[in-house]
């Protein structure tokens, strides 16, 4: 396991193989955000450090493609055992500097592990196909190649299992990588790479070049021309930026974006169970996931007794540093995180909706939030148009869902819904009916490494996890030959 104590005040890009500072020798602070105190820094790259690891990346991706597919599959196999080995020392690490609570960090790394499983099978399944032209003609033949170098850009809130949910499939595929984590958990990012590497990754199929700088950086690396394909996750805002540079060199596009998850709970639900569900949905993460239920639409019936039990099951959540016993919530990831989850509570209540629990920042050091729910609100109230990526959960009664579903499609996103019902029947013709690209119909935890994650609309393109996910990282061949 890397030594991160030792390494964290140090820890460099890795290029090629090798430990590197920036080239302009910048470095960026790393913040507990359960404290605001800095934990260590790290090197800070830029266009030139990204240029040099699109080079290392090109230069290792020719040997990589080669290598047998079973090899590939049994590295990352190795991966993943190592990772369920060493679980504690990681989710010590995604605590440090992300703040979740440590059984949530410790469910993280079991997905993170999954998905190096589930592409280590996916490796040795990469099929083609054979067969003959409605004319008689020719033969069509089709093989899958690895797409090429790939730039992965991850996320804060999930820093290891966003990281092994590209890096997985790409390695699978034969496609070597540059990975850019996020600034504000780049140790985690550092750790995942180091133990792919004692698994049998060579040099140059992964380099990481961390930075909170990376527009031009990312910029010019796109513009390489080694570079092929893009893989992203974040915030509709940045995505829309990247696929506008992308385009330029028409670059192969994955893009997992921003949500705006409805929670829509009919009368005929499991009262207990859907408040469970809502609890997880809304509050995993800290409400900091782009699968948050971000608005439940709630049957009139139930609406008052749903909302003043979410309101006691939130407000005695403990909340607090990630490392203490029993602390289901911990800090926003940083000071702009909790303001913003702020001003949209404030915004809210000035415009008629009823605190019913929390609503405002925790009187204490670090980014934290009070778990808040929201009542009174109107379909048409501005928070439900907004991601609000915080713990703050607003409930809207409604009486006939038909009449409310278009103010639920209504919005940009479309990425995941929840439906709580006692009628399957219901349950399905609803989900059929929603403008999403996934659905919990009675089950609050979609993201699973076998099946396909992404939305619809402007949550994003293409899919992680399943078969898709490895197709991400493929380009079919097509021969057309005859004998
Ligand atoms: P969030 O608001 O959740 O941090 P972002 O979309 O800003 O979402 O960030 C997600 C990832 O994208 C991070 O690794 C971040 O550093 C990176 N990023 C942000 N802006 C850019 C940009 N202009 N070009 C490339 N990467 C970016």
């Amino acid at each position: 396991m890397l030594d991160v104590d030792s390494n964290r005040q140090t820890m460099r890009l890795r290029i090629g193989g090798a430990w590197t500072a920036a080239a302009d020798g910048a470095e960026t602070e790393v913040v507990d955000p359960a404290t605001g105190e800095p934990i260590g820094t790290v090197a800070n790259a830029d266009v030139a450090d990204g240029l040099q690891a699109v080079a290392a990346a090109a230069e290792a991706q020719p040997g990589w493609a080669a290598t047998a597919p079973r090899e590939r599959g049994e590295v990352l196999r190795r991966a993943y055992e190592l990772l369920v080995t060493e679980r504690d020392a990681f989710a010590d690490l995604i605590v440090r500097e992300n703040g979740k609570p440590l059984a949530e960090a410790r469910g993280e790394l079991g997905q993170a592990a999954e998905f190096l499983r589930w592409f280590s099978e996916e490796a040795v399944r990469i099929d083609g196909q054979l067969s003959v032209s409605p004319g008689g003609d020719k033969r069509i033949l089709v093989s899958h190649k690895p797409v090429g170098v790939s730039l992965c850009i991850t996320p804060w809130n999930f820093p290891a299992a966003m990281i092994t949910r590209k890096l997985a499939p790409a390695l699978a595929a034969g496609c070597t990588t540059i990975l850019k984590p996020a600034p504000e958990t780049p140790f985690t990012a550092f750790a995942i790479v180091e133990l792919l590497e004692r698994a049998g990754i060579p040099d140059g199929v992964i380099n990481v070049v961390p930075s909170d700088r990376p527009a031009a950086m990312v910029t010019e690396m796109l513009a390489h021309p080694a570079v092929r394909k893009l893989s992203f996750t974040g915030s509709t805002e940045t995505g829309r930026a990247l696929l506008a540079a992308s385009a330029q060199h028409v670059i192969n596009p994955s893009m997992e974006l921003g949500g705006n998850a409805p929670f829509i709970l009919f009368e005929d639900a499991a009262l207990d169970a859907a408040v469970d569900a809502a609890v997880i949905t809304k509050m995993r993460n800290n409400g900091q996931s782009c699968t948050a239920a971000n608005r439940f639409y709630v049957a009139e019936q139930v609406a008052e007794e749903f909302t003043a039990r979410l309101a006691q099951a939130v407000s005695t959540m403990p909340l607090g540093s990630g490392f203490e016993d029993g602390v289901q919530l911990g800090p926003l990831i940083t000071t702009a995180a909790r303001d913003k989850v702020g001003s949209l509570t404030q915004a809210a209540v000035d415009t008629g909706a009823a605190v019913r629990t929390g609503g405002s920042a925790a009187d204490r050091p670090g980014y934290f939030f009070l778990p808040t729910v929201l009542g009174g609100l109107a379909v048409d109230d501005d928070i439900l148009g907004q991601e609000i990526f915080g713990p703050v959960a607003p409930v809207v009664p409604f009486g006939d869902f038909d009449e409310v579903l278009p103010a639920i499609n209504g919005v940009e996103h479309g990425l995941v819904a929840y439906v709580y019902t006692g009628d399957l029947a219901r349950g399905l013709r609803v989900s059929e009916s929603l403008e999403t690209g996934m659905v919990g119909l009675n089950q609050a935890l979609v993201a699973e490494p076998a099946a396909p994650f992404g939305g619809v609309k402007q949550s994003g393109l293409g899919r992680e996890g399943g078969h898709h996910g490895i197709q991400e990282f493929l380009e079919p061949l097509y021969i057309a030959t005859n004998w």
